[in-house]
């Protein structure tokens, strides 16, 4: 448990970092106003769409460490049986076992 804790920890800075670089690079927005728009804006809302993506990682990320300190921590929200070790592995954030992660996606 300490150390998925340390992972999330982890992974929780590098998502930050991330936002913070992409924070930045958002601060000036490009001139709308010239022609089409050139590749300054396509680069602007590619940013705009990766901080969104940033931001609901962070989110699942710190909802991954209340649950680990409230001893919930890798219990499927849907139906209550435990995740599989090998899919925390890979998505530590996730709250679906992989039963129920396939039947949403599909
Ligand atoms: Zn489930």
């Amino acid at each position: 448990m300490q150390e998925q804790k340390a992972r999330l920890h982890r992974e929780l800075a590098d998502a930050r970092e991330e936002l913070a670089r992409l924070e930045e690079k958002l601060a000036h927005r490009p001139d709308l106003g010239i022609g089409e728009g050139g590749p300054e804006i396509f680069e602007w809302e590619l940013n705009l769409a990766l901080r969104e993506r940033v931001q609901a990682k962070i989110a699942s990320l710190e909802d991954a460490l209340r649950s680990l300190e409230e001893g919930e921590y890798g219990i499927c929200e849907r139906c209550g049986a435990p995740i599989e070790p090998e899919r925390l592995e890979i998505l530590p954030d996730t709250t679906l076992c992989i039963k129920c992660a396939q039947k949403i996606r599909y």
